[in-house]
């Protein structure tokens, strides 16, 4: 049977493997479709396309967008068939997001160094090679220099939301993020519902123009997944699935472990082709951040 993993990080984001790695990771694990979805970024789209062609590997574009709703962080990922991912809107947009992260993660730094934490900017830089940058390339600094033991560790004492290097952003709107993704002629799924308790916010969502729920994901137990479908088939959206792997891991890649049916990806194919319209509810027409 074909098999899909939908939901993957590539070094372009938080994720350890190149685009090649990871393509190769998908083939050796016998996927015939994969998603490249990194965090507020198609930066690796351009060389997984590529690798995915060579390798004989279907990668469809994605990106696993940040935004919020009710001061819950939400990760919306969007999939994009044929060349909606060029679209110049969409890019700008996510330029927009990848600057926003630069300067927090500036912040981090002046946080920690006035905790007595001597970080550098540049131990984090050196963390990422590419695409945008984040709280797990902060922790990995910490790591390098030896100031924590573990990610877990950085985490805990100071990257945690309420820890005292932590530092909060401004997030899109669950509509701004949908209204982007399908304004490039993308599909909008919400990503590990069972991680975010936000099932009371799905209804709303769906009248947004959300196209799925993310039903099967390496964290979700069996009951979270047969509970999403069904809800999924209650709101007319589409069920998806992906291991949301990062790398190898300490337990091995997640790579593997979910394993969606192609008939599945088929759907969503069907469904960018037959959106009516692209923003059922009215989102503004100018959400972009302007110039000047
Ligand atoms: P950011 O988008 O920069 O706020 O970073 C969020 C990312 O950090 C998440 O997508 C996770 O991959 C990672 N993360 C969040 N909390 C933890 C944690 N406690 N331990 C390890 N990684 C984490
Ligand atoms: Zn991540
Ligand atoms: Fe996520
Ligand atoms: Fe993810």
């Amino acid at each position: 049977m074909k098999v899909a993993d939908l939901h993957l990080h590539t070094r372009y984001s938080d994720g350890a493997y190149t685009p090649l790695e990871l393509v190769r990771a998908a083939a050796r694990e016998g996927f015939a479709a994969i998603a490249v979805t990194d965090h507020d970024t198609l930066d690796a789209i351009p060389e997984s396309l590529a690798v995915g062609r060579k390798l004989g590997v279907e990668v469809i574009a994605g990106a696993e967008i940040t935004c919020g709703a009710e001061m819950k962080e939400i990760h919306m990922l969007g999939y994009f068939f044929g060349r909606g991912w060029e679209h110049p809107p969409l890019q700008a947009v996510l330029e927009h997001s990848k600057r926003v992260r630069e300067r927090r993660t500036e912040e981090f730094v002046v946080r920690l160094n006035e905790l007595g934490i001597p970080l550098k900017l540049a131990d984090v830089l050196a963390c990422s090679e590419c695409g945008t940058l984040g709280r797990p390339h902060v922790a990995m600094a910490l790591v390098k220099r030896g100031f924590v033991g573990s990610l877990e560790e950085a985490f805990e004492r100071f990257l945690r939301p309420g820890k005292p290097a932590y530092v909060e952003r401004h997030r899109m709107s669950t509509a701004e993020a949908i209204g982007h993704i399908r304004r490039a002629g993308g599909i909008a799924v919400l990503a590990h519902p069972g991680l975010n308790r936000v099932d009371d916010l799905i209804q709303n969502m769906a009248a947004q123009g959300l196209d799925g729920l993310e039903a099967w994901h390496s964290r979700h137990t069996p009951a979270q997944s047969a509970r999403y479908l069904k809800m999924a088939e209650r709101f007319k959206l589409l069920a998806t699935g992906g291991s949301d792997c990062h790398g190898p891991g300490r337990d091995g890649p997640l790579i593997g472990t979910i394993r969606l049916p192609y008939d599945r990806v088929e759907a969503m194919k069907q469904r960018a082709a037959s959106h009516p319209d692209p923003v059922p509810n009215g989102e503004k027409k100018s959400p972009l951040p302007r110039k000047g």
